[in-house]
């Protein structure tokens, strides 16, 4: 540790992402209490989808990790996304039928990265990608501004709300690849089955989906 990094440490002890407590090793991420209590899913938390092939994440978006992504989304703690990657890096590494050959992301708008200040998908795919040592690309764009579907409810009115939203930025990036696409949480896949829409029909062989959080 610098000197720098030292005394940005007496000053503003880093804290779990997750429960919030003070550190006792600073470079973790989270605590060790929370290593014993995270809801950790079984089998990578693997789910079908309608039209990417599965999606994997390692937690449940319950309790401390909801708050946690709330803080991170919402709350400008953007330095969350290379702890949450060390957690989403392992889970796609363990996973042993994920194929792929760039990682992306599922965008924001322009307007909403920038009135967050970031978009927090993206951070978390980079930050991945530097994890797991792979490509990242960016293969899509957010067109139209729609409502949060956080806001909605099941998942026909879901899909309704975000089609047509996205579109493939760069046709020549996503031919003929097997694309894993990150976000930050999967609840009902309306989100990423769309995403995967647009990048099959732009050419890309394959979407597989993996984010850090999954609903029960
Ligand atoms: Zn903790």
């Amino acid at each position: 540790m610098g000197f720098l990094s030292f005394f940005m440490n007496l000053l503003f002890p880093p804290k779990c992402v997750f429960c919030t407590r003070i550190l006792n090793r600073p470079d973790d991420g989270w605590c060790d209490r929370c290593t014993e209590s995270l809801p950790f899913t079984e089998n990578h938390g693997k789910q079908d989808g309608e039209i990417f092939d599965f999606c994997i994440a390692p937690l449940y978006y319950t309790d401390v990790v909801r708050r946690s992504i709330i803080r991170y989304k919402f709350h400008r703690a953007s330095h969350y996304a290379p702890v949450y990657a060390k957690l989403l890096a392992e889970c796609i590494r363990e996973c042993d039928d994920i194929n792929y050959d760039i990682i992306s992301w599922v965008p924001l708008s322009a307007k909403r990265e920038r009135s967050r200040g970031y978009d927090q998908a993206k951070l978390l795919a980079l930050a991945v990608a530097d994890e797991l040592d792979d490509v990242s690309a960016s293969t899509l764009t957010k067109s139209l501004n729609v409502k949060a579907q956080s806001e909605l409810g099941d998942k026909s009115e879901r899909s309704k709300n975000i089609s047509g939203a996205y579109v493939a930025s760069d046709p020549q990036i996503i031919a003929g690849k097997r694309i894993l696409l990150i976000d930050d949480i999967i609840t009902t896949c309306a989100t990423l089955d769309e995403c995967a829409k647009v990048l099959l029909a732009a050419g890309a062989d394959s979407v597989v989906c993996a984010t850090l959080a999954r609903g029960r």
